[in-house]
């Protein structure tokens, strides 16, 4: 999996709260930042130097990461004197990660970039404290608040971003040597070819097969063309 380089400049230390275990960390929590064009740097200059009783442990943009509160410590970022929504996420037990935003007439968007180091900070993340993916959730989805507007305006959005997070780490590249190692979905049309002969790799049995290859292959033995 490809990390992330992640800079740091810490918060004020009275903008953000105690110590914590890592084994209390369970969610994710995402946000925006209602900027426009604003930088992960600048934000957590920000933090740093001005009083603001809020925090989150992360800022993303097009081209960085930027740590503002240490993963065991607590950061407010989804607290409210009102109604939560959710029934266990809080600031507590998550990590807070705030996406740069860019506004235009039709509200406010992520760009594409910010949006694809925001996954691979997430994925980083989840696989470090061993987040499920249904433990990655929006502000809005812990205290409605309309946080990260673009994934609360537009739900597909929000779920496209939580289908990236699930995909398999750079499949396109993966190469398939040998049937076991072909994903279920490819198995029977494998086989299939194997046993007519049509597919038979190099000299070594090794099957050499490319993942877009075998998608090939798939939509093909579906649509009947190697009956
Ligand atoms: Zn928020």
């Amino acid at each position: 999996m490809r990390f992330t380089k992640i800079q740091t400049k810490l918060a004020r230390r009275d903008n953000y709260g105690h110590k914590r275990s890592k084994s209390d960390i369970s969610y994710l929590v995402v946000h925006y930042t209602g900027g426009d064009g604003d930088t992960a740097a600048e934000n957590a200059t920000y933090f740093s130097r001005d009083f603001t009783e809020t925090s989150a442990h992360y800022f993303v943009d097009e081209r960085e990461v930027w740590r503002s509160v240490p993963d065991d410590y607590v950061a407010w970022h989804c607290g409210t004197k009102g109604t939560y929504y959710h029934p266990s996420c809080r600031n507590q037990n998550s990590i807070g990660i705030e996406l740069c935003s860019r506004e235009s007439e039709g509200g406010y968007y992520f760009s594409s970039a910010t949006r694809a180091r925001a996954v691979q900070l997430a994925k980083q993340l989840m696989r470090k404290y061993g987040i499920p993916i249904q433990n990655v959730v929006r502000h809005y989805d812990v205290t409605h608040k309309q946080c990260p507007a673009p994934f609360v305006q537009e739900s597909y959005a929000w779920s496209q971003f939580r289908a990236e997070l699930e995909r398999e780490e750079d499949e396109e590249l993966t190469i398939y040597h040998k049937l076991e190692d072909v994903p279920a979905w490819g198995k029977e049309t494998v086989q299939q070819l194997l046993d007519k002969g049509w597919l038979a790799g190099n000299n070594e049995g090794d099957l050499d097969l490319e993942h877009y290859m075998l998608r090939t292959l798939v939509v093909g033995f579906r649509a009947g063309l190697f009956k």
